[in-house]
């Protein structure tokens, strides 16, 4: 019979018996005639347990289980039990005892009309491996070597019973989601939900290359028993509670042994990996595992510790006082915060060595990929730092590379959300799955997406083109501000950059100005950087722009008087690779009131600075109180997948229609706007936007204490995530320490922190990393920055 509501069994839910005493003592005088000398509660899971102290100072365990665990489960533990006992002589296993009806499980309707199902044990001596202070290399390596020695002989062990469906078998890990409901704090609901995906990606669809067999599947330091030997060393003796033994992955046993392991081990550097190692090495010397059984050791690592955070969570909902079932917790989420900063090939590399496999060599590796792209790629494409990285993985707010190496990536706010972020991933893999077409059919996701992104613009906003880039989206800006206009000349601010085609090549100062460029257009007119610390005028005042927006005046007044007409002005709203420049107040409203009110367009360039980097605001627009006419989006719209966006207004919108159709092939593509989609919804579920402004505020503070510290910095500024250090030579001159900042940004990558510089003098380092970053995260940054700036003191 079961009895267990459909939700219950989707979620892997179970009620956990709950008898009272005088209940036990009936059960246990009838059906199995002990009157107990004591009767005390012990901890359990699923089952209520007790220990009995009966005749002879003899110990017995009584375990009472609910409807969850059936029969034939219950007959198949009995049956390892005694199994095992008499295949692994030298160790003990709870022998099961038999009832009155001389049956190992004893059925009974209790007071609640329910039908519960009582085992008996006998109690094993021995003190648990938690309990040893200091567990050293040989005890961890006879952990391995015991639990290899359980899976060598359940290794052609067979019992129906075996194909149950339990919780906290790994391979039942997806029914987590339905737990995730549970997990209150959404970053942490999003590191669990990355770790699904990874199972689902890396684990299941690797199924049927997986070796299955029995498996203990409990691997944790209080289920097994110690006792000294002779010589007063403490060894393995036994091993108790068999209420997760079940058919699994043969890799998910050692993979649950380093779990809990793992989460036992200090953070001193190396101490978790020559644990693992042991191990794993002493696992796979008896019982030999396969390369593509390491593979996945790492997901499943994760898996469990997914497992075992949802169902704590789940727990604290429906037993909030039972500790015991919170055991892990706390150290399954500091290992999991580590796991996840963790490079994965580390770990295989690591796992492949300990069981005496080879891995490629990463020198090899990469200077292949080099040659490659020496011979075959434009070197016109650049590559980052003096030894360029081969990555190979993301997760979060850090990168992996080839030679096993974590880096927290402070630059990339493409990946705004952070790398591979669930959400984004499983709705573009899903849409990918269903539908994937051109904009000239209808399709629900384009609305879906084009609803949403609207609902974050003021209500003039009432169109939208959907494109596949940054560039694109400026391009495209242009073209409806010269036909709205039917004007040409156009003002852009000096160390602007737009995009990579040749429209926007030709209005970007950083391009036309830099190497190899060839001078601005005719029609492009440069107004001067409001930079408050090196610009023309300086200072953070709203007098400041005063000035700057009489150079704006100035330029159009000039155009004006050679009868030349306007088509607009394009701006960034915070520039980026002038050298992370925030404007002075309200610059940019004085601006484009100036080019509106000649009749111009005004463009703001949200590309790399939008969807709630700027903390206080959503957009950069909104931070100088600016009223564009259109809105350029790109970048971190798609978390990392190519979108780009064109906000405007109906009627710049319906000038537009010309007659020459405006068609693009890839634009807003059901796969693309799913994406869109998700990251919206991301920002809004994970309280993103608020997060940008917590950080990046915090961040900003402890820039600013360094600035107090360290002479090389003239200025420290920013907004939300948005953050830029410029470094001088000397505080007075302002003279740019260009030379300084690549060499920092060199040393902070050797540290494991990856930033860049910019600006007209490549003397700014950036800041933009990905808006689910942690104030811990800017603590390390800021630290190391710290180091390193000492050099120059
Ligand atoms: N606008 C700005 C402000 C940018 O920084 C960039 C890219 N760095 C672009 C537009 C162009 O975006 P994409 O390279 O995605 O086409």
């Amino acid at each position: 019979m079961n009895n267990l509501s459909g939700e219950i069994m989707l979620s892997l839910e179970y009620q956990k018996p709950s008898l009272t005493i005088k209940e036990v003592k009936l059960l246990l005088s009838e059906s199995f005639g002990i009157v107990p000398k004591k009767l005390a509660p012990l901890n359990g899971d699923r089952s209520q347990n007790f220990l009995l102290q009966v005749d002879r100072g003899r110990k017995l365990v009584l375990k009472i289980s609910s409807d969850f665990d059936r029969e034939e489960s219950l007959d198949f533990e009995n049956q390892v039990l005694l199994f095992l006992n008499q295949k692994l002589t030298g160790y003990r296993f709870p022998r099961p005892v038999p009832g009155r009806n001389e049956k190992l499980i004893t059925s009974f309707s209790a007071a609640d009309k329910k039908i519960y199902r009582a085992r008996i044990f006998e109690f094993i001596e021995g003190e648990p491996l938690a309990a040893v202070k200091d567990i050293d290399l040989k005890l961890w390596q006879e952990v391995g070597t015991f639990l290899a020695r359980i899976d060598l002989a359940l290794k052609d062990f067979y019992h129906p019973g075996q194909k149950r469906l339990l919780p906290w078998d790994v391979r039942n890990v997806l029914f987590s989601r339905e737990r995730l409901k549970y997990i209150s704090d959404p970053s942490r609901r999003r590191k669990l939900d990355y770790c699904l995906l990874q199972y689902e990606t890396l684990v299941q669809a690797e199924d049927y290359r997986l070796r299955r067999q029995v498996i203990y599947g409990d691997a944790n330091e209080h289920n097994f028993l110690l006792a000294p030997d002779r010589k007063s060393v403490h060894r393995i003796i036994g091993l108790i509670d068999f209420g997760d033994i079940t058919e699994s992955y043969l890799a998910a046993e050692p993979s649950l042994s380093l779990t809990y392991a793992l989460m036992l081990i200090g953070p001193k550097e190396g101490e978790k990996e020559k644990v693992a190692s042991k191990i794993l090495g002493a696992y796979h010397s008896l019982n030999p595992l396969r390369k593509e059984e390491l593979d996945v050791i790492f997901y499943l690592i994760l898996a469990r510790l997914v497992i075992s955070l949802t169902m704590a969570a789940w727990r604290r909902q429906v037993e909030p006082r039972n500790a015991y079932m919170r055991i892990s917790e706390e150290p399954g989420w500091k290992l999991l915060d580590y796991l996840l900063s963790e490079n994965p090939e580390k770990w295989r590399r690591l796992f492949y060595r300990s069981c005496g496999f080879e891995s490629e060599n990463p020198d090899r590796q990469k200077s292949k990929l080099l040659t490659f792209r020496k011979a075959h790629v434009s070197e016109a494409l650049s590559l980052s730092y003096r030894k360029p990285l081969h990555i190979i993985r993301g997760a979060g707010q850090f990168l992996f590379d080839s030679e096993g190496r974590s880096y927290l990536d402070c630059v990339n706010n493409v990946c705004h959300l952070g790398h591979c972020h669930p959400s984004v991933a499983r709705a573009v893999a899903r849409q990918m799955t269903v539908l994937n077409t051109n904009t000239r059919y209808l399709y629900d996701q384009m609305a879906a997406y084009i609803e949403k992104l609207l609902s974050h613009f003021p209500p003039k906003f009432t169109h939208c083109f959907l494109v596949n880039s940054g560039s694109e989206a400026n391009d495209l800006a242009l073209r409806l501000a010269r036909n709205f206009s039917g004007g040409s000349e156009l003002l852009v601010i000096d160390g602007a950059y737009h995009g990579n085609l040749t429209s926007l090549v030709e209005i970007s100062p950083y391009k036309f100005d830099g190497p190899g460029g060839k001078g601005a257009p005719p029609f492009v007119h440069k107004i001067p950087t409001p930079d408050p610390y090196r610009g023309l005028y300086r200072g953070r005042s709203e007098e400041t722009a005063e000035k700057y927006a009489a150079e704006v005046k100035k330029m159009v007044s000039s155009l004006l008087s050679e009868n030349k007409r306007l088509a607009g002005i394009i701006a960034e709203s915070m520039m980026s690779c002038a050298g992370q420049i925030i404007f002075p107040p309200r610059f940019l409203n004085k601006a484009f009131e100036i080019v509106k009110s000649e009749g111009g367009v005004t463009i703001a360039d949200e590309v790399q600075v939008g969807f709630g980097r700027p903390g206080y605001f959503f957009w950069g627009f909104e931070s100088q109180e600016a009223s564009p006419d259109i809105v350029t989006l790109g970048k971190p719209i798609g978390n990392g997948h190519p979108l780009g966006a064109v906000i405007t207004t109906e009627e710049i919108a319906r000038r537009f229609v010309t007659g020459m159709e405006y068609f693009n092939t890839f634009g807003g593509n059901p796969v693309s706007c799913a994406a869109g989609l998700a990251v919206l919804k991301a920002i809004e579920e994970e309280n993103l936007q608020e997060n940008a402004r917590l950080v990046g505020d915090y961040f900003l503070r402890g820039l600013k204490e360094l600035q107090k510290k360290h002479s090389l910095i003239g200025d420290v500024r920013g907004l939300g995530l948005f953050l830029g250090v410029e470094l001088v030579k000397d505080r007075g001159t302002r003279q740019p320490a260009a030379a300084e900042a690549r060499a920092i940004i060199e040393k902070m990558k050797d540290r494991g922190i990856l930033l860049s510089t910019d600006g007209p003098f490549d003397n700014v380092i950036k800041i933009k990393p990905a808006i689910i970053f942690t104030k811990s995260d800017a603590d390390r940054v800021v630290e190391n920055l710290d180091l390193v700036l000492r050099a120059y003191d």
